[in-house]
């Protein structure tokens, strides 16, 4: 298909990809590094408590980055402590902070 396409357009679609790519990757490893030096951000902190609700429920919260997507198709699910256990509707013996605790580095 690309050979169809302009080269410039060919570069800028494989630089935004991998630039994507990059920081997709380079936020899942800052979720799961104890003391990173993004957790000072409250927005950080957020997403990775979103995050590791995936981490429990793997058909909830796909995203790394923005969970629009999550949103709208309905995969979204809240990071809040008290999360119903989504298989059998009971309450969470466990918050999400404590049962998938960032590794040590
Ligand atoms: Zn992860």
């Amino acid at each position: 298909m690309f050979f169809l396409l302009p080269l410039e357009l060919f570069v800028v679609t494989a630089v935004v990809g991998a630039t994507s790519f990059y920081a997709h990757v380079l936020l899942d490893q800052e979720y799961h590094v104890e003391n990173s030096r993004l957790e000072r951000f409250a927005w950080f902190r957020r997403k990775q408590q979103l995050h590791f609700v995936h981490h429990l429920h793997a058909d909830r919260n796909f995203a790394v980055i923005d969970f629009f997507w999550d949103r709208l198709i309905g995969t979204y699910q809240s990071s809040e402590a008290d999360v119903a256990d989504l298989d059998n509707g009971t309450p969470n013996s466990h918050p999400v902070e404590k049962t998938c605790a960032p590794a040590s580095t």
